[in-house]
Formats: structure tokens, C-alpha cells, sequence
């Protein structure tokens, strides 16, 4: 048994603290009051990461070394639980921010970039709980690349190794992420690393972490951070296991719990139904022909977020059953059962043969709205962004921004633009952009704004204001997400609040809900707070998105304390959603968020959809605002978005 792990149940009690600079490790115990209240992983994270801003103020720019990133897990992790296979990246995001005064939005106001939290699965975040670590915590920068071994509880800061790079047009950049990952599993036999990719390493700001070849700490650029820490890979080696209050219970109870779960996937009307068969890419057919409360789709995004709906055709080649045909085994994350939404994928034919993994269906939806329509050319570049360690998601919005951009004539000044609806012309520009290897690759590799200044330079003020339109991620923004933002006014509001940045989905999800039809702006406002902190939670247990029960329940509960010993009434178990949720806003409110950023609506989204069963529809500023106003009034924050002390003592997060 490793030291400290005596007195704490399902965690294993020990957060490492790594200065890059300096070389210094330290491994300390946890205090078990962040764990009674913020849970772990995510919600702990958030803490450490506040800690952090409070002491230093913000972090105006996150590729200095004054960044902190933190990989951790929950205290479900390593479990038999369904789905316990989920880790968490906090960072400080790169693609967030916005510090420069922006001439085309008069209500500028400076962001310095958002507390970012990544879930991942695979199986670096089980490997790093068996290794002795609830957390690893990484300051400063190395003065030459480094990586870091935890092994067995020892942490060691490495030299990283000459074999892990190669000469791509005469400078030293690290291999591929599978490469990587292969040379150190190598060295480091039965372990699993994180590591960047040629993307982190030259700091785009939306390059992604990527555990075991295919699992990404996706969103937000924690890439980046590593690569501006000089830091290639983190691998993790364990045998041991976190100890259980009460094992006996922990598994009566936890075999009921798999018994929902099972019955629940097996039950055709739970949404979890399809996921072991069609995965996410199920809600492409969803979005495109609706059939949900007979309700019509018509919000799956074309061509830059202009329309909902196009040509049947065309939809046909990149819609769930095209998708299906490809599909092989299932090949999940670590611990995932009955759920299993991933499945293994083959492509036969040239020029883009290969095996690897199947897209998620955001993936998809947001290439499709490059006009991508080319399935096997979807899952080629899917795996050259795995490969890369490119996020794939902001990357297609990043994608579209530039080929509207290059449509309307304002790329003119670089070689190579790419255009709406060429394959090629999309990976000549994600590898460009991955290796910084063009001007554009180097312009569109950088955070919005900037890359709106650089389109800019040079070129009559007047059309400051029609390039900044065509950038949905201008301002901050991390990236809308695979449906049709002009559609549905609770998911705007859910893109708009996200604490991890605007267009992020995750953190809550109103689809259902509003073909329901929920419609109001408190209700709307409510839903989406409720969904916001029920996700906080998931996140810090160390459990997927996708886990299908309610985790307030008796049973949850009942299984939370045979496995960690501590004891929650539903209520105080919601209210440590409500806790992280409230510190990360704070935390952002440090970094320059309030009402400002998420009142922000793309200019173009305010034009209504001319085709299909939601022709008319456009994003309302009356209606935001209002769904605005009632969200901040159910989160107790100000009307500016303001977290106050007040609020912040009352959820005992300050004394
Ligand atoms: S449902 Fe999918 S993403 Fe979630 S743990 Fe299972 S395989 Fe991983």
C-alpha cells in the first residue's frame, strides 16, 4: 500500500505537485473536505485551479508557464461501475480567449481564456488512480522537453527521448500521438500515456491531449498548454487499487446498479438504446430527418451554420447508415459496459484506406457543415486529428469559418485557401495548420481573434466587420456544437453559459427537452442550470456523459458510501454540482467573463434558416437575453454574470 492512502476510501488520497521549472516534485495528502465537497476529479480540479488564480490573479496569457494543468480521476474510477473510465483535464483554455480590443464588437470586453475542464476516457485515467495518484498538478515551464512517469507512486520528470521526434521541413517536432504512445509503452511496459501531438507541440490553440491513440482531452487546447510547457507525454503505471469502506456492499449494490443500467441500454425507449450499435452517430439521422415526439429535424448545420437541412442526397452519403456500414467490434474506454458507444472502423478502399476508430457524431455534423459529405474522407481526417492531436470538433468550425472566408474572396492574400466541400483542401489545411507549415495553417492555428486581425491586415477597414461574421468563434467562442445553434433558444442558452467556453455541449443538453415542449425562459433557464450541475457531478465521479442513472438516487448514494464511506442526502449530493459550478464561474469571472461573453451571438446566426421544417428561425437577442436574465437569476448570480461573495460563502466555498 502507498502512503497516505490509510483514511480515505475510493480515492487514494495523494495529489502530486510537478514544477516544470524548477524540477521540483512534491506529493502530498489530500485534505478530505475538497473531496467531501467537490467530489474529485473535475470538481476538485476546479478548486486547485482557483487556488491558483486567487494567489497569482489571472492568467492573462495560458502558453505562458504561469498556466497550470491538472490530469486527475474521481473516486468512481477503476470501479466496476458502467462507464468508470472517464478522466479529467483542467487547464486554462488557449482557444477561449479574446485579450486584444476588438474593433468589430464595440462591447468588448478582455478574456484571457476560461477554466477548461476535458473528460477523456481509454484507460490513462483508471492506469494514473492504479499508480498511486488522485491528481498530477503541472506548473511552470522545462527549459528542454521533458515528459513525466508516475509509476508505483514515485513521480519523475524525464528528459523525453530524441526517437520521440522527427525532422518535419527542418525542425524537431514529436512524432504522432500513436507513435508516441507506442515508444513509451515500449519503455514502459503495461502502461498507458497522454501525450500531444505535432498540434500541441506548435501551441494551436485548439490541439487536444490524447490518451491510448484515440481518446482526447478534446476540447479547449490543453494540448497547447503542454506543448508551452515543453512537455510531451505523461505515462502512468500501477498495480494497486484504491481500498473500499465496505467492499461487500459496494458490490451487492453495485450488481443492482449494472442490472439498470443493463435494462435500461436493452429498453428501446431510453435514448441509451442505440448507443451500442449506432453510438452518438445515431442523432446524425436524428438531427437531419427528426422522428423524435413525431417532431421534423432540419438542424444539422451546412455550410457555416447558414442552414439546417440540404440536399437528401448528400446527406445520405455521411448519415448514421453510412456510418454503420463501417463499423466494426466495439472498442470502449476502460470499464465501459452495456453502453459501449464506440465502435472500431474500416475503410477498404483508396485513397483513404485504413482501420482506426469510428467518428462521433459532432465530429460528423461539423464537418458536414464544411459540406464535407465524403464518408470515408470523414474518417480519414478523423484519424489524422487523433494522429495530430487536433480537437475535431473546433477544428470543423474553425474549418468552415475559413472556407466562407476564402468563398467571399477575403483569403485572397494566401496560397491554397481551402473551399466548401473539398476533402483535400481540408487536410492540406489541418496538416498547415498542425505542423504551422503556411501562413494560413499559422493564422488559422491561433484563437479567433487573432486570426480575424490577420484576415484583416492590410485590407479597407469597411470590411472588418463581414470577416469577423464569418468566424462563429470569434470572440472567445470554443465552438458551437453539431446542432443547428438558431433552432433551439435553451441549447443556445446551454452553448452561451457553458463554463468551459461558448458553443460547448456537454455541459448541458436541451434536444429532448425542447421537442418536448419546454419553452419558457425560466424553464428553459432552470433546465439548463439543473443540467449543468448534474454533468459537474458526473465529471468528478469520473463517469461518462453517457452514463444512463440518476446518480441522487438511493442506490447511487448507497453505493457512494459503501464505496468512499461518506454520506450524502440527495440534496447535499446536488448541491456539490452547484458548488463546482459556481467556483468555475468565479474562477472565469477572474478571467475576464461576464454577462458580455455570453450575451455574445454571432452576428450570423441572427439570420433566419431559409430551408427546411425550421425555415425562419434565427437566434433572437430579445429572447437570449430574456433566458439570459432568468438563468443568472436561478444561478444567484448578478445581472452582470457575477459570482459575489456572498453566494460564494453561502456555498461554503470561501468562509
Ligand atoms: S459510453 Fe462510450 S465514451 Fe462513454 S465510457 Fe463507454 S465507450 Fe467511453
Amino acid at each position: 500500500m502507498l502512503p497516505f492512502q490509510n483514511g480515505f476510501f475510493g480515492y487514494r488520497g495523494r495529489i502530486a505537485f510537478v514544477d516544470l521549472g524548477s524540477r521540483a516534485v512534491r506529493v502530498e495528502p489530500a485534505d478530505p473536505a475538497f473531496y467531501r465537497d467537490y467530489l474529485g476529479g473535475r470538481g476538485v480540479q476546479a478548486l486547485l485551479l482557483y487556488d491558483h488564480l486567487k494567489r497569482n490573479g489571472p492568467v492573462r496569457d495560458p502558453l505562458n508557464p504561469a498556466n497550470r494543468i491538472i490530469l486527475g480521476n474521481g473516486p468512481v474510477n477503476d470501479t466496476h461501475v458502467a462507464t468508470a473510465g472517464r478522466g479529467s483535464c483542467s487547464f486554462i483554455g488557449t482557444m477561449t480567449r479574446s485579450p486584444e480590443p476588438a474593433a468589430w464588437l464595440p462591447a468588448h470586453a478582455p478574456l484571457f481564456g476560461l477554466l477548461t475542464h476535458a473528460s477523456a476516457g481509454g484507460v490513462f485515467p483508471n492506469m494514473l488512480k492504479r499508480s498511486g495518484l488522485d491528481h498530477l498538478v503541472i506548473d511552470g515551464r522545462a527549459d528542454r522537453p521533458v515528459r513525466i512517469l508516475v509509476s508505483e507512486g514515485r513521480v519523475a520528470i524525464l528528459d523525453a527521448e530524441d526517437e520521440l521526434f522527427e525532422d518535419v521541413g527542418g525542425a524537431k517536432v514529436p512524432k504522432t500521438a500513436s507513435a508516441i504512445t507506442d515508444i513509451l509503452a515500449g519503455l514502459h511496459p503495461g502502461s498507458s500515456t497522454v501525450c500531444l501531438g505535432p498540434a500541441g507541440w506548435n501551441r494551436v490553440a485548439f490541439a487536444c491531449l490524447t490518451n491510448d491513440k484515440h481518446r482526447n482531452f478534446g476540447r479547449g487546447g490543453a494540448g497547447a498548454v503542454f506543448g508551452s510547457k515543453n512537455l510531451v507525454a505523461v505515462t502512468a503505471h500501477g498495480r494497486d487499487r484504491a481500498a473500499y469502506f465496505d467492499q461487500a456492499r459496494f458490490q451487492a449494490l453495485g450488481k443492482e446498479l449494472d442490472g439498470q443500467v443493463k435494462a435500461h441500454v436493452g429498453d428501446s425507449k431510453w435514448t441509451a438504446s442505440f448507443r451500442p450499435e449506432a453510438g452518438t452517430t445515431w442523432w446524425l439521422d436524428r438531427a437531419f430527418n427528426g422522428g423524435y415526439l413525431g417532431k421534423q429535424g432540419g438542424y444539422l448545420p451546412w455550410h457555416n451554420f447558414d442552414e439546417g437541412s440540404f440536399d437528401p442526397v448528400d446527406f445520405a452519403k455521411v448519415g448514421t447508415k453510412a456510418f454503420l456500414e463501417m463499423s466494426g467490434p466495439p472498442k470502449v474506454c476502460s470499464q465501459c459496459r452495456h453502453i459501449m458507444c464506440t465502435r472500431a472502423a474500416q475503410v477498404d478502399r483508396p485513397p483513404y484506406a485504413g482501420s482506426g476508430v469510428r467518428p462521433e457524431f459532432e465530429t460528423i455534423a461539423l464537418w458536414i457543415n464544411c459540406c464535407i459529405v465524403d464518408r470515408d474522407a470523414v474518417f480519414h481526417i478523423n484519424h489524422l486529428c487523433n494522429e495530430f492531436g487536433v480537437d475535431t470538433m473546433t477544428l470543423g468550425s474553425v474549418m468552415a469559418g475559413a472556407m466562407e472566408l476564402a468563398e467571399k474572396g477575403c483569403l485572397a492574400g494566401f496560397k491554397d485557401a481551402p473551399a466548401f466541400g473539398s476533402a483535400p483542401d481540408m487536410i492540406r489545411t489541418l496538416k498547415d495548420i498542425a505542423y504551422r507549415s503556411s501562413p494560413l495553417g499559422e493564422l488559422l492555428g491561433g484563437y479567433s481573434d487573432r486570426a480575424i486581425a490577420g484576415v484583416a491586415a492590410g485590407r479597407p477597414a469597411a470590411d472588418l466587420e463581414g470577416i469577423a461574421r464569418c468566424v462563429t468563434t470569434a470572440f472567445g467562442g470554443l465552438g458551437y456544437a453539431g446542432i443547428e445553434p438558431k433552432v433551439f433558444p435553451g441549447m443556445f442558452a446551454a452553448y452561451a453559459t457553458s463554463n468551459r467556453g461558448r458553443g460547448d455541449h456537454t455541459y448541458a443538453w436541451t434536444i429532448q427537452a425542447e421537442e418536448g415542449g419546454l419553452q419558457g425562459a425560466e424553464e428553459l433557464a432552470a433546465y439548463v442550470a439543473a443540467g449543468q450541475e448534474g454533468k459537474a457531478i458526473v465529471d468528478s465521479l469520473g463517469l461518462c456523459d453517457f452514463f444512463t442513472e440518476d446518480t441522487a438516487s438511493d442506490l447511487f448514494l448507497g453505493l457512494y458510501r459503501a464505496l468512499t464511506g461518506i454520506e450524502y442526502t440527495a440534496d447535499a449530493f446536488k448541491a456539490c454540482g452547484r458548488r463546482i459550478y459556481t467556483l468555475e464561474r468565479r474562477a472565469n469571472n477572474i478571467q475576464g467573463r461576464g454577462r458580455i461573453y455570453d450575451a455574445y451571438i454571432p452576428p450570423k446566426l441572427t439570420e433566419p434558416l431559409t430551408r427546411g421544417a425550421h425555415a425562419g428561425k434565427a437566434v433572437d437577442p430579445a429572447r437570449h437575453d430574456a433566458i439570459l436574465n432568468a438563468y443568472y437569476r436561478k444561478q444567484g448570480w448578478t445581472r452582470d454574470g457575477m459570482v459575489e461573495p456572498a453566494l460564494l460563502r453561502a456555498l461554503g466555498i470561501e468562509p
